[in-house]
């Protein structure tokens, strides 16, 4: 059985594949680090060396603290780390480490505001069935006896306090918290911002826990699905431009391969040169598509004022039908008109009549295995089977 985390449920739903190339297939990869990360890694260092320091009663200045930084920062560099925003660089991100420590510093100093009970504490707890571990950047306690978990963020956007109520993670710590001390009762969640000296804070009721626990199993079940029907598909977003496996991905190897050759090789690639052709073919078809809709008009004119159903030309001829037809209103069209509708029938003995089948909700249904065994044979039974080869033309995005 694996043991979950927050990252390892984040990474599902960000990206099924990405998820099976990691904690599946275990790919590793020669250690690429994003800037952000690094920093940011280097900050809760810094952070961490503080608290620990406090705790054992040794008081630290801020000098010491950045002094601190700096050394970390120096012999952690490596080559390996990866500027995605070109227009920034090694310094720029430095100073704004070193910028959320100052406000940090000067903004809790000297830092009696409430106890630390630990630094990165590893939590280890079960959710339903399954195994979870989590860190906690610094657990607290206030003097009325409220745990506090902290995690330190540093990035550059300040979220919206809903979508912090909405975060699993510290969440999920919470729950973990209370089952590996059965003393704590009152807990509050708190990000620190520390780009903005902000922080968020957060409490969570039973009834969320209970409501978060279930989703976590649900989500659970559906990694466990995927790995039974070996179904782990591409999530292309933002964050491929930081995914460690875009040389293997299907949806970014040809693009990753193609970038690390020369041009005079890049043309001569069998991949480039299909593309190319399709790209100058679709453009053709987008051309002659718009001088056949401007042809029809002008044959339907002609046709109205001579008063003609049939146009000869030297080898074919040509039927005019014009007609006034009603449509029924689509749910993604006319939607609005498509409720009415729906509304309005359903009240009516004719509803059983004119209803149909809804074939992406069936289809939904069949592919999460909703049905009834029983039902789900006999509807396997009356399908279509179908061959589908769709291809998509597409600017291409830069990823890296
Ligand atoms: S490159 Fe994007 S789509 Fe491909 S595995 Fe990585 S995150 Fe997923």
């Amino acid at each position: 059985m694996p043991t979950y985390s927050h990252s390892r449920l984040s990474c599902f739903e960000n990206c099924p594949l990405h998820f099976k190339f990691r904690y599946l297939d275990r790919i590793k990869k020669e250690k690429e680090e994003g800037i952000e990360a690094f920093m940011g890694s280097r900050v809760h260092d810094t952070l961490e060396k503080l608290y620990q320091d406090l705790m054992m009663q040794k008081e630290v200045t801020l000098d010491e603290t950045i002094k601190f930084y700096r050394e970390i920062w120096k012999k952690n560099w490596h080559e390996n780390i990866k500027i995605v925003r070109k227009e920034y660089n090694e310094d720029n991100y430095y100073k704004i480490g070193e910028k959320c420590l100052r406000d940090y510093y000067n903004q809790y100093h000297p830092f009696d505001q409430n106890r630390t009970l630990a630094v990165e504490q590893r939590l280890m707890f079960d959710v339903g069935n399954h195994k979870f571990t989590g860190f906690i950047d610094r657990l607290s306690e206030t003097p009325d006896g409220v745990y506090q978990i902290r995690d330190y963020k540093t990035n550059s956007r300040l979220p919206e306090r809903a979508r912090m109520e909405e975060n699993r993670q510290l969440a999920l710590y919470h729950i973990g918290l209370k089952e590996m001390w059965n003393e704590v009762d009152e807990v509050e969640l708190i990000w620190h911002f520390l780009q903005f000296n902000k922080e968020i804070k957060v409490q969570k009721t039973p009834e969320q826990l209970k409501e978060l626990e279930k989703n976590i199993v649900q989500l659970i079940q559906k990694i466990e699905k995927a790995k039974q029907m070996d179904n782990f598909p591409t999530n292309e977003s933002a964050l491929c431009k930081w995914c460690d496996y875009q040389d293997i991905c299907p949806d970014h190897k040809h693009i990753y391969k193609t970038e690390q050759i020369p041009l005079n090789k890049f043309m001569k690639d069998d991949g480039v040169k299909l593309v190319n052709q399709y790209r100058d073919l679709s453009e053709q078809r987008s051309d002659l598509n718009k001088e056949i809709k401007q042809l029809k008009e002008a044959i339907v004119n002609y046709a109205q004022e001579n008063d003609l159903s049939v146009i000869r030309g030297s080898d074919r001829k040509l039927k005019v039908k014009i007609e006034d037809k009603v449509d029924i209103p689509t749910k993604t069209k006319h939607r609005e008109k498509y409720k009415q509708l729906e509304e309005l029938l359903k009240k009516s003995k004719h509803w059983k009549e004119v209803s149909t089948l809804n074939a992406s909700l069936l289809r939904k249904a069949i592919e999460d295995k909703a049905l009834k065994t029983e039902l789900q044979n006999k509807v396997a039974e009356l399908l279509i089977e179908k061959h589908n080869e769709r291809i998509y033309l597409s600017k291409l995005r830069e990823t890296k």
